[in-house]
């Protein structure tokens, strides 16, 4: 006899609330596991990534909270999904026992005999504390704290909240889903004599890139929502509490705190790029310029490869160079041992860095990080010697010219082929062409002409970040000079000069 499959669990996970750092490490876990992911509308997309790619991903709900599925759907999906083996998570925005409708889907489940956890989730009030500043408990002045439903079911049975009594709270009120409904619960606060200069914070969108705090009072608050056209999600948060934060929180005060940065390196280097930025405040939106793969013959590369030893320099002029050559080494049986007595020369500090990523050191990088500076450091000691190049399919002839000029031996080997992408994201290009993206960096004369090829003119509504000289020229030369540019010709090199230019609220150039 056959017997059905055994149910796969189904988790509940608290994404938090907005932040993708917010989400626990055992939500992340279980989402690295999903084979189905149903998450909420208030769910940050970029927690997604802690999922398979395999992964399903559903929404479920559009704009004014508008489900796409009803709840009798989801949990039929839910159910349907774990009985066929498939391990479901349940993606909910905060937390999801606080005002997360979990109860009606681990009923579903539990009827249905489907296995089921909850991992909690950073409900919005305790972002609210920590990303706005206001300690929504304090020794001498809130000793509760109260999270309450401004506005409920119209489906439930029996009556509604009771807001006149929440006047009698002796603690910090924090009100979920109370923006459309602020007239009606401060207002009944009001009349049952609840003081109408009560400190009221308004916070929106808590721990997203544009969280706004609004300070008003009890009297005031229903105005200046409908004053300001304040749209949900907000938590408002009523009591003495608001009068101790300070006017303005770690989160909105980081330097690049509102500004939307685009990165344009290929994808798997867009990350080193991606985590500085977004510590310091940015929004980090991710459209490569150009992809990296590998060469179109390997013939030449594993030919050099078994000649090395008789090589006097190995230069690298990217990282991607040095995976390249390195990968392939390792592919066709060989190991580092094969490098022998060859020296190592790198453009600069990353390149560097990737040949310690393989345990190697370089023996010269050029105290200025670009070609004309590593060949005329080579240069000197060149005649006679033989050096092999690890290069892209494309890419200036300089490094090569100069050693040849100098007396050397010079053999080229492509280690990987960079290519143009063809078509940006369109919702890239439509925010780039709209206005709405402030900085675009910019860290290759390659990338700049692929980047004037995608976005053409919409590329004049954001600043451009160059990563060195070379790069900028190459943008000048286009016709899309840079608002700012590296100091030191590095990533960090790059950020720091987005932060200077910022600092001068000007261009730097
Ligand atoms: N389970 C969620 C709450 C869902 S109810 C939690 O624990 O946070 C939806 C309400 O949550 C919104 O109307 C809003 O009041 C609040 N909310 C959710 N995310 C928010 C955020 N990032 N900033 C402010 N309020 C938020």
């Amino acid at each position: 006899m056959q017997h059905p499959p055994i149910p796969a669990t189904v988790y509940l996970v608290g994404a938090g609330p907005g932040d993708p750092g917010l989400i626990t490490i055992r939500g992340a876990e279980r989402l690295a596991k999903a084979d189905l992911v149903l998450y909420d509308y208030l769910v940050n997309p970029s927690i997604l990534r802690f999922a398979p790619r395999t992964a399903e991903l559903i929404c479920l709900g559009g704009h004014r909270l508008q489900r796409i599925l009803s709840q009798d759907e989801i949990n039929l999906r839910m159910v349907e999904a774990a009985r066929r083996g498939r391990t479901v998570v349940r993606l909910k925005g905060g937390d999801p026992d606080v005002f997360g409708r979990s109860a009606e889907e681990t009923e579903a489940l539990r009827a249905a005999g489907i296995p089921y956890e909850t991992v909690p989730g950073v409900t919005a009030a305790l972002a609210a504390a920590g990303y706005a500043g206001i300690p929504i408990t304090h020794a001498h002045h809130a000793s509760a704290v109260a999270l309450v439903a401004g506005q409920e079911r119209r489906e439930k049975q029996g009556p509604l909240l009771d807001y006149e009594a929440l006047a009698d709270f002796p603690g910090t009120l924090v009100i979920y889903m109370g923006v459309t409904s602020a007239r009606q619960w401060s207002e009944a606060m009001l009349r049952r004599g609840k003081p109408a200069d009560t400190p009221v914070a308004i916070v929106r969108r808590c721990s997203w890139n544009d969280q706004q705090t609004l300070r008003c009072t009890l009297g005031t608050v229903a105005d200046v929502i409908a004053e300001r056209k304040l749209r949900p999600p907000a938590v408002i948060v009523v009591g003495e509490v608001v009068s101790l934060a300070s006017e303005g929180c770690w989160f909105t005060s980081r330097p690049l705190f509102g500004k939307k940065v685009l990165v344009t390196r290929p994808r798997d280097q867009a990350e080193e790029m991606m985590a500085p930025l977004t510590d310091l405040g940015a929004e980090v939106l991710v459209q490569p310029a150009i992809e990296i793969s590998a060469p179109a013959d390997w013939t030449p590369v594993d030919q050099a490869l078994s000649r090395l030893h008789e090589y006097d320099w190995l230069v690298y002029s990217s990282s991607n160079g040095v995976r390249g050559l390195l990968d392939r080494l390792l592919e066709i049986g060989g190991d580092l041992r094969r490098l022998g007595n060859v020296k190592l020369a790198a453009i600069g500090p990353g390149t560097a860095d990737e040949l310690r990523e393989y345990r190697l050191r370089a023996d010269l990088v050029p105290a200025e990080y670009r070609a004309e500076a590593l060949a005329e450091s080579l240069a000197a000691g060149a005649a006679g010697k033989r050096f092999l190049l690890a290069r892209a399919s494309r890419g200036r002839e300089v490094l090569a010219d100069t050693l040849r000029t100098a007396g050397a031996t010079v053999d080229q080997v492509v280690v990987y082929r960079s290519t143009d992408v063809e078509h940006p994201d369109q919702e890239i290009a439509e925010g780039l062409a709209a206005g709405r993206i402030d900085w675009v960096t910019v860290t290759s004369s390659a990338i700049a002409a692929s980047l004037v090829r995608m976005f053409g003119d919409a590329l004049r509504t954001a600043k451009l970040a160059s990563i060195s000289p070379v790069t900028s020229g190459a943008l000048a030369k286009l016709g899309f000079p840079p608002a700012a540019e590296a100091r030191q010709y590095t990533v960090d090199g790059l950020i720091e000069a987005i932060l200077r230019s910022g600092d001068e609220g000007k261009s730097t150039l």
